[in-house]
């Protein structure tokens, strides 16, 4: 049987961020992935934007996440020779002036106001409903997910270090032994599992209980919109080149199928149609969950019982902007000890679930 150092299962954003930096240690590792159509990262917008607008506040740990992730793409874009990283400005909308009176006030706290630009802006946009001043944050782009899981999926196979496969059975011990449905079977010193949303179905972490948002999002054409900068008003229109727009996202926490929704579609198409008054076609409509935590953390580390599996999950409606530092981090846990932060580790999950046996 075939005996690999480290094993992760899911070449999704969060195993894939997870295969680099163990090929940065120079790690002798595997990626088994079962390429799962409504995956979170396959359909995802991949923006990132520091700024939370509902609050309006800041995004967790933006101070360290935020310039760790640009440097990490741009790694991975050197290495891959693929461009994948769009940093592009980012406009907010506000529906009234009581939003507008609530930015103002919240740009008076310094920490928030190196994220924004100030005055408030204008100009009108040719085709965009919109009478009053907006916003526009720093520091936003895109990474074109579907680009970066291909390109990482091509780059690991060229590696003979990425199995099409599903992981279905495991035994824990000191050396873990995997059976695959490709009937293969392996063994392994550590296992890291980043499932995403199909963590959900499984056992070994079922005390932390990751959960799926259900999230419908359009492709559409606008060729007389003529915008490279994103859009946001309560929904999000991103430019992806010839004339396509991604608009989204929805939230769903009850619908947990991989079905696209048509009252997802339907929502989505009036709000663009609130906001711009141009001729459009909707090309595509997907759906994907998003995996998620109760307090909307990421979760990553050890296994109560078992200390040679670890999670890397839990990234939620930002994993563009999370995954790459902590993936950093739970790699320097693993091989050099290092701590994980408490609000990330998944040992913090006891407390909303109880003791738990070990
Ligand atoms: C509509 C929508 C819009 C989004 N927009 C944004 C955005 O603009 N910005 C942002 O930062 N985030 C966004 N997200 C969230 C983002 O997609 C997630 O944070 C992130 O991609 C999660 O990555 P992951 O690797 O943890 O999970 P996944 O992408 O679900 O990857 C898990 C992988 O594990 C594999 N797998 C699972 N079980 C097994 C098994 N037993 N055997 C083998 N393989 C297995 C799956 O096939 C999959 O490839 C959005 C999500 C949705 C749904």
């Amino acid at each position: 049987m075939k005996k690999v150092d480290t094993i992760i299962i899911g070449q999704g954003l969060a195993g894939s961020l997870i295969a680099f930096e163990l090929e940065k240690k120079d790690k002798d590792f595997l990626v088994i992935d079962n390429n799962h159509k409504h995956a979170s990262s396959s359909v995802a917008a991949g923006l990132y934007n520091p700024v939370v607008f509902r609050k309006p506040t800041l995004g967790f740990n933006i101070a360290n996440v935020l310039p760790f992730a640009l440097n990490k793409y741009e790694e991975i874009e050197a290495l891959l020779a693929e461009r994948f990283l769009y940093k592009r400005p980012y406009w907010k909308f506000f529906e009234n002036f009581k939003t507008i009176n609530n930015w103002e006030a919240k740009a008076a706290d310094q920490k928030f106001k190196e994220y924004i630009k100030l005055p408030l802006k204008k100009e009108p946009i040719n085709g965009v409903e919109n009478e009053l001043p907006y916003a526009e944050t720093k520091f936003t782009g895109n990474v074109d997910l579907p680009l970066f899981l291909s390109k990482s999926r091509d780059y690991f196979e060229l590696k003979k270090c990425l199995v099409n496969s599903k992981l279905e059975e495991v035994s824990y011990g000191l050396e873990i032994e995997l059976k695959l449905s490709s009937k293969e079977s392996l063994k392994c010193n550590r296992l890291i599992l980043a499932r995403g949303h199909q963590e959900g179905n499984q056992s070994e972490f079922a005390y932390s209980s990751v959960g799926s948002t259900k999230g419908d999002i359009l492709i559409i054409k606008c060729p007389d919109l003529k915008c490279d900068y994103t859009l946001s008003r309560g929904f999000f229109i991103l430019p992806i080149g010839n004339d396509s727009y991604k608009v989204g996202a929805t939230y769903d926490w009850e619908d947990k199928s991989y079905i696209p929704s048509e009252t997802a579609k339907v929502e989505l198409a009036k709000r663009f149609e609130n906001l711009v008054n141009l001729p459009y076609e909707i090309i595509k409509h997907e759906t994907g969950l998003r995996p998620g935590t109760i307090d909307r953390r990421p979760l990553i580390g050890n296994h109560a019982a078992h200390k040679n599996l670890f999670i890397f999950n839990g990234l939620g409606s930002k994993g563009v902007l999370l995954g790459p530092y902590y993936a950093n981090q739970l790699v320097n846990h693993i091989f050099e000890e290092r701590p994980i932060d408490n609000e990330v580790n998944v040992e913090r999950m006891r407390k909303y679930y109880g003791n738990i046996e070990d």
